[in-house]
């Protein structure tokens, strides 16, 4: 909506009101002549010098004398409308025209500032009165002022307006800041498709684009004289907030410009816009900072796409992190023994002919063990599969336990269990077997009334007899049925049983060895 009153016809009429006031106060004071008094003294004058001259003339009873007295003094003295000389007894003795009809006898018989009446004596004796009739007074305005004086204040009134409008005019234009930026300057800048504020060094919008006002802000409103600081800048970016200060300020004091600092700006109908900040000082011919020039990319957008960016990435990461944990999990599943939890049998002959595989390359040692329990059908049988299966499990955890890192541990099957340990000499390997004979042996825990369980252990060794996997399987079945054969809970290693045939035929992977 269009304002009619502007703000320099506002302060003009505050001034010349203000100007009227001390005229009225200075008038109420009494600082200007008061007219009516000196009408009012004047007309007493007057009275006086006619009522001596009408008193004399009324002595000598020179009747003709005073009538044309009265008409002169009339007919010259404009401030007088009629004149008479009234007898004692109230009869009208000489007077002017229509004195009749214009004199108001009053009660009171005083005089007032129109009708003046004037006692005449014959020596003590009362003989009647002058009456003169004066033009009635200026009428007063409302404020109690003399209609001369109304002039006065109305030329005052309407000069003053004048002349406040067109100095106030012509100052304002002067401290008008859009003037510091000439005109086709500001239509370069508004083809510009970044929003661009000019400050000056108190951040005092000098120029704010159409880009910035329409796009960025979507005001209606000029910009112009409006500091930038009090803008809604909404959650500005974190580098403005780590240095406490707009970039514009922090431009100011430093002369690199200040590049793409994140602020945000919230528009009138709430809206918030992200905008990446550019802001270098102005500085004048002799080096003084003068302003900022600011400018504000609109990367709302960009943002946005970001951000949709950055938790798409965030979602991909959590589901590859599901289906990394699903595959570890399915791996177990595939690998593990689901009772025992440790390596299935295909796990572990895979597992195992790797290790045959770096030991045969790494010249080191590798032993496999094959590990029963004994009379395990009779613990089922008395004590039933819950309590077997619980065996099973801990003896698994026994095993695991005993080869740390030196081997693999598999469950061939039953109450069987296989440990390929590498790194071991054939007496390493024996004492690893007893210690876990005797490991299991010692548990009292695993069966109702303490009673134990024993393994037999068979006990195939790499080196003095180079063999594949599945030869160093089978010489540890004969060991472990030489353990049994022996009487159980105990291991046996097939060295010391092997036929002596054995050693005369090396096998494939001997072969190699011997090759290499
Ligand atoms: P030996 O001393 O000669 O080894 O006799 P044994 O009874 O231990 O051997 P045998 O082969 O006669 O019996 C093995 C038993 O192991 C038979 C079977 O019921 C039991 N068994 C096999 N798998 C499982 C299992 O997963 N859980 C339980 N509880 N028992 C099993
Ligand atoms: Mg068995
Ligand atoms: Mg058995």
């Amino acid at each position: 909506m269009k304002r009619y009153i502007t703000p320099t016809l506002q302060i003009s009429i505050g001034i010349l009101s203000l100007t009227l006031s001390i005229i009225f106060i200075a008038y109420s004071l009494g600082f200007f002549p008061d007219e009516e008094k000196a009408a009012l003294e004047a007309r007493a004058k007057i009275s006086e010098t006619l009522a001596l001259q009408l008193a004399n003339l009324a002595g000598r009873n020179e009747a003709d004398a005073i009538k044309d007295t009265i008409d002169a003094v009339v007919g010259r003295n404009g401030d007088v409308v009629s004149m008479a000389v009234r007898g004692e007894d109230g009869k009208l003795l000489v007077g002017s025209r229509d004195h009749d009809s214009l004199w108001v006898e009053r009660a009171d018989g005083k005089s007032t500032a129109t009708q003046v009446q004037i006692p005449l004596f014959n020596g003590d004796v009362p003989a009647g009165k002058i009456e003169i009739v004066f033009r009635p007074m200026a009428a007063d305005n409302i404020f109690g002022m003399p209609s001369s004086m109304m002039g006065f204040v109305g030329f005052v009134g309407l000069t003053g307006f004048a002349g406040y409008f067109l100095i106030l005019k012509r100052a304002l234009w002067e401290l008008d800041p859009s003037r510091a930026i000439p005109e086709r300057v500001k239509a370069a800048f508004d083809t510009l498709a970044e929003g661009v504020l000019i400050m000056d060094e108190r951040e005092f919008v000098l120029l704010a684009n159409n880009a910035f006002v329409r796009d960025l802000y979507q005001s209606s409103k000029s910009l112009v004289g409006v500091n930038a600081g009090t803008l809604p800048w909404a959650a500005s970016g974190a580098a403005a907030e780590a240095a406490g200060e707009f970039p514009w300020q922090t431009a100011m004091h430093v002369e690199q410009p200040v590049l793409g600092i994140p602020m945000a700006i919230r528009n009138p109908s709430g809206e918030s816009r992200r905008l990446s900040v550019n802001a270098t000082r102005i500085v004048d011919g002799r080096g003084i900072v003068r302003g900022v020039i600011a400018t504000f990319d609109d990367v709302t957008l960009l943002h946005r796409a970001n951000e949709q960016l950055n938790t798409s990435i965030q979602e991909l990461h959590s589901s590859q992190v599901k289906i990394s944990e699903q595959n570890r999990q399915l791996q177990l599943l595939a690998s593990t023994d689901p009772l025992t939890g440790c390596l299935n049998r295909r796990t572990f002959f895979e597992k195992a002919a790797q290790s045959l595989q770096r030991a045969v390359g790494q010249r080191q040692s590798i032993s496999f063990f094959m590990v029963d329990a004994d009379h395990f059908k009779s613990i089922n049988d008395r004590f039933g599969h819950v309590v077997g299966d619980k065996v099973l499990a801990g003896m698994a955890d026994v095993l695991e336990r005993s080869c740390g890192d030196h081997g693999l541990v598999g469950r061939y099957g039953g109450e069987e269990f296989c440990i390929a340990a590498t790194g071991l000499t054939a007496p390493d390997a024996e004492r690893l077997a007893e210690r876990i004979r005797r490991a299991v042996a010692d548990i009292a825990t695993w069966l109702p009334g303490g009673e134990r369980v024993t393994i037999s252990i068979g006990i195939a060794s790499l080196g003095s007899t180079p063999c594949e996997l599945a030869d160093l399987v089978k010489r540890a079945d004969e060991a472990l049925y030489a353990a049994k054969t022996a009487g159980r809970n105990r291991y046996v290693s097939w060295e010391t049983i092997r036929p002596p045939t054995e050693a005369a035929r090396p096998g494939q992977l001997a072969r190699l060895l011997a090759g290499a």
